[in-house]
């Protein structure tokens, strides 16, 4: 059995573009996965303390055999492998990647919460999860996902033109 996951990538350190190009050959290489599709890249102010650089974020979508707390571990492997250190919460990082969605389940445990508690408000979630998103489909929450776009803040989120690998 596998399961349709969708993950959020996101950094605004150590040259953005080559973290999450570097995340994305990593993610072909978890076991069990296939990656599906990644969106294209979108620019956005930082929302965490003090003055960070703007980060980039995109969102891939996985096809997975793997339970889902495996996956978040695999996720978080890549992370430290691409020199992610735990910090102040929000801070600025090299790499953060975030599970959204794993199918339909919800589920809240102290490692891992189903879907994502606060991909909902974050535009710059939710902009690029909608590329690679079935349009009429509504999410966990029962929203879809133009109704959540128009109450989110103005985070200036822009797309840009950088490509990843399996990228739009
Ligand atoms: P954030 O992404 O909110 O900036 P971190 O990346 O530092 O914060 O993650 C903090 C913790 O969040 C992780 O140790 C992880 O166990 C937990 N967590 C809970 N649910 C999820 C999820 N759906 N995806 C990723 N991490 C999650
Ligand atoms: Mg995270």
């Amino acid at each position: 059995m596998t399961v349709r996951a969708y993950v959020a990538l996101g950094s605004n350190l150590d040259d953005p573009p080559t973290q999450l190009a570097n995340a994305c050959n990593a993610l072909q290489h978890i076991d069990q996965t296939r990656l599906e599709a990644v969106s294209s890249v979108f620019r956005s102010s930082p929302v965490g303390p003090g003055n960070q650089p703007d980060y980039l974020n995109a969102v891939a979508l996985l096809i997975t055999g793997l339970p889902a707390l495996t996956l978040l571990q695999a996720l978080q492997q890549i992370e430290r492998a691409q020199g992610r250190v735990r910090e102040e919460r929000w801070g600025p990082r090299t790499l953060d990647l975030d599970l959204l969605l794993y199918g339909d389940v919800s589920l809240e445990t102290d490692t891992l919460t189903l879907p994502h508690p606060r991909m909902y408000q974050r535009d710059f979630v939710l902009l690029p999860l909608q590329e690679l998103w079935h349009e009429n489909r509504v999410l966990p929450n029962g929203s879809d996902l133009a109704t959540l776009l128009r109450a989110c803040a103005d985070n200036r989120v822009v797309k840009t033109s950088c490509e990843l690998p399996a990228g739009r």
